[in-house]
């Protein structure tokens, strides 16, 4: 099928797409990647009025890696993130979950601030900067303002943003140099949509006791989910306390609320979520063990 009729603009400042935006109010919709937006056009799902293509703005394009925190501009596309040497020895993560987005075509259209903005509950991405506790920084008519990632996210396709705002970038603090992270997930295809996804960061000391960890969970509910009481249940614990583990795992589990569709029951994605989130830590921690060989 082809999208409805829309009329196209293609402003080359961010202020010259907020003043789109800001005209057209709800008929308007940002267009970054079109990896997402433009097959849901396609089928009719979304029937956008004006498309406000923000992909000749400069200004939006920096990606910037600095001793405190690494900022993703809302023109920066998936696969430069997965290919900064810089990105991958600062937030590693960010590589490990953007392999399983997609496939490579897709990953070198689609930017990672249209996924997180997209806010689809199955994507990698919004689960990994929740974990990062990231900071998304919008920019609307009356300037910008900081959001954090633990407010950012509502619901299905539902975000804080305001139709006339964008996100113009994402800034993520980079976690201690101990600090080591673990993306997984299942899918039934590679490059499918997954069943359940976790994002694990985890400090280990030298006696492998985890003294800090951040989880956070794709797929098993209608917006990324922080499994707090499960990141408390592993609090002294150390990296091979298996009842440590699965009482992280039970927590994780209770925080969560899957759907059942023809992919997979409610059940199912709980069971491989809890199995998840038990390798992810252990995988982050003994990451958090080798860099910590490397920063000594
Ligand atoms: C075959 C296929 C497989 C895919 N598989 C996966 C997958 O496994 N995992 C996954 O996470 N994704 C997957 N995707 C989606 C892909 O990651 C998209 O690139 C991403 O979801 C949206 O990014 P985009 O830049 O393409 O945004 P667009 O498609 O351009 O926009 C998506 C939505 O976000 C809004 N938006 C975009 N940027 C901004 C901004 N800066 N400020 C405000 N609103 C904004 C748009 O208005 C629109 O509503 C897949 C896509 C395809 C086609």
């Amino acid at each position: 099928m082809k999208p409805a009729t829309f009329e196209y603009m293609r402003p080359e400042t961010t202020r010259g797409a907020l003043d789109a935006l800001a005209s057209h109010g709800d008929e308007a919709r940002v267009l970054a990647g079109g990896q997402s937006l433009v097959p849901m056009m396609n089928l009719r799902l979304a029937r956008p009025a004006v498309l406000v293509d923000i992909t000749h703005v400069q200004e939006l394009r920096e990606l910037r890696v600095c001793a405190d925190a690494v900022t993703i501009g809302a023109g920066v596309r998936q696969l430069a993130v997965e290919r900064s040497a810089d990105v991958a020895a600062a937030l590693p993560i960010l590589r490990q979950g953007l392999a399983y987005v997609g496939h490579a075509p897709i990953r070198s259209r689609g930017t990672v601030c249209g996924s997180v903005a997209h806010a689809d509950p199955l994507a990698e991405l919004p689960a990994i900067v929740l974990a990062l506790d990231g900071v998304m920084v919008a920019a609307g008519p009356a300037g910008r303002r900081e959001i954090a990632a633990a407010d950012f996210f509502r619901s299905y396709y539902t975000t804080a943003l305001e139709p006339d705002e964008l996100l113009a970038e994402i800034r993520i603090p980079r976690p201690p140099e101990r600090w080591g992270s673990a993306f997984l997930e299942l899918a039934r295809r590679h490059g499918d949509f997954a069943l359940a996804g976790v994002a694990a960061l985890v400090d280990v000391d030298d006696d492998r006791r985890i003294r800090g960890v951040r989880l956070a969970l794709s797929g098993v509910a209608e917006a990324p989910v922080r499994a707090v009481e499960a990141e408390g249940a592993l609090s002294g614990a150390t990296l091979d306390d298996g009842q440590a583990l699965r009482a992280a795992a039970d927590a994780a589990i209770r925080t969560i609320d899957p759907m059942s569709d023809v992919h997979a029951t409610s059940e199912f994605r709980r069971e491989v979520a809890g199995v998840l989130v038990r390798r992810a830590i252990v995988l982050a921690g003994e990451r958090s063990i080798e860099r910590a060989k490397s920063v000594r």
